[in-house]
């Protein structure tokens, strides 16, 4: 069953902490917020800031998450890298629902930044606008049906519809 992975009542055996682990430090290298990796970790928190610190050698970002996905109106850039990543996302959610929530979103984030390196190799930039915590964020936005990958019907691109913000332009026709 896919999941937000929420705490779960009964004991954890080995294989799942072992499980819970993994995806804390896969967090950790891609420089996840605290509050994002303390949903999908049993490790207290002192201990996921000297992880971090040891591998990053900086501080792990602190705050609340996002309460609304409007952020991603911001540019149209990162609108179209957005659609992007949730692309894949609905594809890992879709291909791979036993993976659970957080290994969906590591891998479609994976597959969404080897896409835009691939398609930046001729402008030399491999810097995406979209970063782990807003990819966790779109896709848990894209789970509790605040947002959904919809077809443009003008130009017929996937594009991204917002329910609190329908009336946003398509990032690729500008319709
Ligand atoms: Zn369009």
């Amino acid at each position: 069953m896919n999941s937000l992975n929420k705490v779960k009542k009964s004991p954890k055996t080995g294989s799942e902490c072992v499980d819970d682990h993994i995806i804390t430090m896969e967090l950790i290298k891609r420089k996840a917020r605290q509050s994002i990796i303390k949903k999908t970790s049993t490790l207290p928190k002192s201990m996921i800031d000297w992880v971090y610190e040891n591998t990053h050698g900086g501080d792990v970002q602190r705050g609340p998450l996002r309460t609304s996905p409007s952020f991603i109106l911001k540019s149209s850039k990162k609108l179209k890298e957005a659609t992007m990543f949730l692309f894949f996302f609905r594809l890992e959610f879709k291909n791979f629902p036993d993976d659970g929530f957080s290994k969906n979103v590591i891998n479609a984030y994976d597959r969404y930044k080897k896409f835009v390196s691939i398609f930046n190799q001729s402008n030399s930039s491999t810097i995406t606008k979209i970063n782990i915590s807003e990819a966790w964020q779109i896709a848990t936005f894209n789970i509790e049906k605040s947002l959904f990958l919809v077809k443009c019907q003008y130009c017929k691109s996937s594009k991204i519809y917002i329910v609190s913000e329908p009336f946003h332009a398509c990032p690729v026709c500008k319709n």
